[in-house]
């Protein structure tokens, strides 16, 4: 990883693990999942209000766990607002993408990949790698109408 890009790495996990966005229930939430990751401990509660449109009006969540998943989820509730439901699986499979890839592809076409490129630096740490995705699949889980979520299925 570059120099610059690990630099940022920490920096933002560190700022949205101290001072996570969007830790709260969601308002008028519709769509709630419960996620959970045995290897670490993470567990948290995504909160979703989704409009007739399918636009997500309002993302937040709450639980614990380590700082890479609290600042994922914080990352991710900031940028699924005003998405699409479509939109948001969409971001949640290039998200996967970079954190399991090798190669080195480019995700800098879309602004809000971008930001979440910073945290594809947990593909060093293959354990870390469900941290970072568990807010993504329980957000999902709770798009779906399914109440849970683990990162062990
Ligand atoms: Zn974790």
């Amino acid at each position: 990883m570059m120099d610059e890009l690990r630099e940022l790495y920490q920096e933002v996990i560190l700022d949205h693990g101290k001072d996570p966005r969007n830790f709260r229930k969601a308002e008028n939430a519709n769509c709630e999942a419960t996620g959970y990751n045995p290897l670490c401990g993470d567990r948290l509660v995504v909160t979703l209000s989704v409009d007739e449109n399918g636009m997500v009006q309002d993302a937040a969540f709450l639980g614990n766990g380590c700082a890479i998943s609290m600042a994922s989820a914080s990352m991710m509730t900031e940028i699924v607002r005003g998405k699409t439901r479509a939109e948001a699986e969409d971001l949640f499979q290039r998200f996967h993408e970079m954190c399991t890839t090798d190669e080195d592809v480019d995700f800098t076409d879309d602004e809000d990949v971008e930001k979440l490129m910073v945290l594809s630096g947990v593909r060093q740490f293959p354990v870390r790698v469900k941290c970072a995705t568990l807010p993504w699949h329980t957000m999902e889980a709770a798009l779906k109408g399914e109440s849970e979520a683990s990162t062990e299925r």
